[in-house]
């Protein structure tokens, strides 16, 4: 980890505002937490434009300065790989042809993601919306919120309504508390979940404050996405704390990503860790087909390999279930365990591979 850089006060370190405005930007700012390789600062240069390159300071200092595979310089510091991947697309789900209005995406009948807004504290090289986070023109002016909520109103069946973005937290307080209120305003929303990476890379801004704020909209739930076991620092699991005492159920999504926590022993650290923050691991999504991230995409077999290979070296509920999503929904990528059936008996496979026959007679015809 590189240390913060020198003259900065821990009251500015942890002041979220201050970690907003200070935001690296470029090669020479960066310079200050890592030392940049020749390829970071010509992809920057080339890239910055494309997909903007914004860093906030709390996780620079989490990169490692010597190391350019460093697992958390990766996820955000640009590569000229990005400029050779000829297969990815701008919208692998389909996600522009799935909204009624800008901005809500429906893939099932009773919930959508409502991108609240184009911010981020950082920009992910991998990330799904990067046709649209640090863009302007998706930037969402009140009266587009407006029309998004008047969408839900209009829509009884929506019973799930995920805050994403961008980044909801990114929003102030009271702006957020407007937004909250007008969903709880609306009787057939029975639940509001938050899609958040701010307590990895910004946990300074999960302040009392918001809390006490956010506990007066339960049922309110919250998914976070640590990616690597060296994003579980002290600040971070502090933030998750203080969303879970008041009274949120904090869950992590995270994305498998090639040299960074594709192997067991990574992935095993990363779940074990989240669940001693009492963060469930909730979701491990396969790599869209995205533009530019080629390098980071694993094979799907290599996932079921792996998530096979957790099984049994570690708590149940530790274990992500590992998805692939489409334009039409979320799809498990799971190990077949059950390997088929002999008459009377269903064939299974435990943990460590033992095949083990369970008495499981065939339904009788005429049964409903
Ligand atoms: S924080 Fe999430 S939405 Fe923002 S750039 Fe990263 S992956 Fe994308």
């Amino acid at each position: 980890m590189s240390p913060r850089p020198a003259g900065v006060e821990d009251a500015q370190w942890r002041d979220w505002t201050w970690q907003m405005r200070e935001r690296i930007r470029t090669p020479e700012a960066l310079a200050r937490y890592v030392r940049p390789t020749e390829d970071e600062r010509r992809a920057i240069a080339l890239l910055g434009e494309r997909f903007h390159f914004v860093i906030t300071p709390y996780y620079a200092s989490l990169m490692d300065p010597d190391d350019p595979d460093c697992p958390i310089r990766r996820q955000v510091v640009p590569r000229l790989a990005e400029l050779t991947d000829p297969s990815g697309v701008a919208d692998p789900l389909d996600e522009v042809a799935h909204s009624p209005v800008k901005n809500v995406i429906r893939a099932y009948p009773d919930r959508i993601a409502f991108c609240v807004n184009n911010e981020c504290a950082l920009y992910c090289r991998f990330c799904l919306r990067k046709r649209m986070v640090g863009d302007e023109e998706w930037t969402m002016k009140r009266r587009e919120l407006e029309a998004g909520l008047d969408w839900i109103r209009r829509t009884p069946e929506i019973r799930d309504v995920l805050l994403t973005g961008g980044d909801p937290l990114t929003f102030g307080d009271d702006r957020l508390a407007w937004l909250l209120e007008a969903l709880r305003g609306i009787p057939h929303v029975e639940i509001v979940r938050l899609g958040t990476r701010l307590p990895v890379t910004l946990p300074f801004r999960v302040t009392d404050a918001l809390c006490r704020m956010l506990e007066t909209y339960h049922p309110l739930w919250v998914n976070v996405h640590f990616n690597h076991p060296r994003e579980l620092t002290p600040e971070a699991a502090e933030a998750c704390d203080r969303l879970l005492r008041a009274g949120i159920p904090v869950g992590n999504q995270s994305v498998l990503l090639r040299g960074i926590n594709d192997d067991v022993a990574t992935m095993q650290a990363l779940c074990e860790g989240l669940v001693r923050m009492r963060v469930r691991p909730y979701y491990c999504y396969q790599a869209q087909l995205l533009e530019g991230t080629a390098h980071f995409r694993v094979p799907i077999e290599d996932g079921i390999a792996l998530f096979r290979a957790l099984r049994g070296r570690t708590s149940g509920f530790a274990i992500p279930l590992y998805v692939l999503d489409t334009p039409h929904g979320k799809v498990p990528l799971t190990y077949p365990h059950v390997r088929g059936r002999e008459g009377d008996h269903v064939l299974v496979e435990t943990w460590d591979g033992t095949p083990w026959r369970e008495l499981n007679p065939e339904r009788s015809g005429g049964g409903a």
